[in-house]
């Protein structure tokens, strides 16, 4: 396995570029985010387009797509009392929302914004779910698809045309370098970097009535033009650091995950809302490029300068990442109507046979706990 020479992240990762020196676009990106930009500039570059939305406060000037989590709390307090805008925010509910998720989703109106949840039709949200996981191997699929249309269509419906997005992540994770620039989100960002090559209107071979997916389609562009709908990213704007935005939120009574880092991943503020984000998504992601969250989250420390890369691979050899996220998988097979053989043999369908080892007959090697084992050591790191 080649690895970043900066970071930790493997080259398995999709649509990650390395240079010459061995480096990967993230932590180039990253670079040029501490040295390279002139946040002074952006941001007011960032007031004069507000100018042109910001009202007196009787109405809703901009929209925030918000999940509860520690970056939209900040995104909200951001544009609310640093850019004196005043926001609604929409939230799309999970296919299950944790406890503690929808106690930070209260937190969020109890700092004092307005939110809307949009609860998709849950039937067919189940049938999304269960294309997502057997046919494209990604259980939230279908969740992070009604992230990005559900907002819009109220921006649209509500005639509000400013929306704050938070980070690009092509910018801060890494992706093509055209992307990387990036200061707006459209529908082809979202069909390029979301949909894993399957269209909306693809549900319909599985079965799905159109009618019945509303909240995960993109509004057309004649809507789009209508209300002259435009999402900017605040990370292009300001300066993004979710250490910054989690110690913001933390510090005015936000929570963690009660039980410690999520399943697989490597700290306890990450993706906490729904059941199966934070450990079976994360999951699918391991068994099929060989890296999941707390990679990815080490990395991020290791871009910030708040750790070294020997550290960071100390943290990994012990996080749980790899580890079958058991807690809500029998949440997971009672919404799917599924068995655990069922759940486990599409997971070994999943499984990159390159990357872990199997047994003379071909069959994968687990653990008693249904473990992997990896043929790319973390000593080698
Ligand atoms: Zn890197």
């Amino acid at each position: 396995m080649k690895y970043c020479k900066k970071c930790i992240i493997p080259i398995t990762r999709p649509e990650q570029v390395f240079n010459e020196e061995g480096v990967c676009d993230a932590c180039s990106s990253a670079e040029s985010k501490h040295t390279g930009i002139d946040w002074d500039a952006r941001r007011s570059e960032f007031e004069k387009i507000l100018e042109r939305y910001r009202g007196d406060g009787s109405i809703y000037d901009c929209i925030i797509p918000v999940s509860g989590g520690k970056d939209s709390v900040s995104q909200a307090l951001t544009m609310r009392d640093e850019f004196n805008m005043s926001p609604l925010c929409v939230n799309h509910l999970p296919c299950d929302l944790t406890e503690v998720g929808w106690k930070n989703l209260i937190f969020l109106r109890d700092l004092g914004f307005d939110v809307i949840h949009v609860g998709a039709n849950r039937k067919a949200y189940r049938e999304m779910t269960r294309i997502g996981f057997f046919k494209l191997g990604d259980c939230c699929w279908q969740e992070h698809i009604g992230i990005f249309t559900a907002p819009v269509r109220v921006a649209v419906q509500y005639r509000i045309p400013l929306l704050i997005w938070g980070e690009n992540s092509q910018f801060e994770y890494g992706g093509p370098a055209s992307k990387r620039e990036n200061n707006y989100l459209d529908r082809n960002w979202l069909e390029q970097f979301q949909m894993l090559g399957y269209r909306i209107s693809d549900v319909v071979l599985d079965g799905i009535n159109l009618n019945d997916v509303k909240t995960f389609h993109y509004p057309t562009d004649e809507e789009m033009k209508d209300v002259g709908v435009t999402g900017l990213f605040l990370g292009y704007y300001t300066k993004w650091d979710s250490k910054k935005n989690a110690n913001r939120a933390i510090s005015l009574g936000w929570n963690r995950n009660p039980d410690g880092p999520v399943e697989g991943a490597y700290n306890d503020i990450e993706n906490l809302d729904c059941k199966w984000i934070g450990g079976l998504h994360d999951y699918m992601k391991f068994i099929k490029f060989g890296f999941g969250r707390a990679t990815d989250q080490l990395c991020i420390e290791i871009r910030a300068g708040r750790m070294s890369r020997e550290e960071a691979i100390e943290n990994l050899k012990n996080s749980s990442e790899g580890e079958v996220p058991w807690k809500f998988v029998p949440d997971f097979l009672e919404y799917l109507n599924i068995s655990k053989e069922e759940f486990e043999a599409n997971l070994d369908k999943f499984t990159n046979r390159r990357l872990f080892f199997c047994d003379d007959s071909g069959r994968l090697i687990k653990d008693s706990q249904g473990n992997l084992k990896r043929r790319y050591p973390l000593w080698e790191l």
